[in-house]
């Protein structure tokens, strides 16, 4: 019986906020052709310049929990005040298409999903200080001082779970980063499957 068709890789980009987790997997994904980043759904209200099922599926609150109840998450997770989440089906027929699939999710998501998929490459995105976190948090303008403190003592613990991710890539520099990350991938794509016993 011929073998199945070689499933698509699921790549997870996380890591603190204001680390440049956005902005690299643009330019990846510019890069990389055949890439395909999933569309979270969300329970916060649009940025200005936002679209609906583009750049997040915005739900209201019941419309996110009935989801919940109804098992079409991957993962979901709140963040700062919000709900967020992956949604299953899409990512799931991306893959068995053969598709390889970004997630850009927070750290507790990325855990969540590793503990369902294996195989999954979890990615952690930093900047080289702390201080650079927060700074880059400010020039976003878009949070309070008070927000900010709370983004960066959720930093603090995100930075301890460094040690539990696959690779490691410092945002220094974007267009180095992204020569890191593509590089990554490229190698991901060239590797022989793994035999059962090698996952995990
Ligand atoms: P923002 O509101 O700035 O777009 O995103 C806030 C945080 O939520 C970011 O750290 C982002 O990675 C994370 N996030 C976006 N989508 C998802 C998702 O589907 N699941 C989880 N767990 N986190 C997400």
């Amino acid at each position: 019986m011929p073998g199945p068709m070689r499933e698509g890789h699921l790549f997870i980009i996380s890591g603190p906020s204001g680390a440049g987790k956005g902005t690299l997997v643009r330019e990846l994904t510019a890069r990389v052709p055949g890439l395909w980043v999933s569309v979270s759904a969300t329970t916060r209200t649009p940025r200005a310049g936002e679209r609906d099922g583009v750049d997040y599926f915005f739900l209201t609150a019941s419309e996110f929990e009935a989801r919940v109840h109804h098992g079409e998450f991957l993962e979901h997770a709140e963040v700062h005040g919000n709900r967020y989440g992956t949604l299953r089906s899409a990512v799931e027929r991306r893959l068995a298409q053969g598709v390889d699939v970004i997630l850009e999710i927070d750290p507790q998501g990325a855990r969540q999903v590793r503990d369902q998929m294996k195989r999954s490459r979890l990615i952690f995105v930093k900047t080289v200080t702390t201080e650079e976190l927060a700074a880059r948090i400010r020039k976003r303008g878009a949070e309070t001082e008070e927000q900010i403190r709370t983004r960066m003592v959720t930093a603090e613990h995100e930075l301890t779970l460094e040690g539990t991710y696959d690779y490691v890539v410092i945002n220094d520099d974007v267009s180095r980063a992204t020569d890191e990350l593509v590089g990554m991938i490229r190698s991901v794509g060239e590797e022989q499957p793994a035999r059962p016993d090698e996952e995990g």
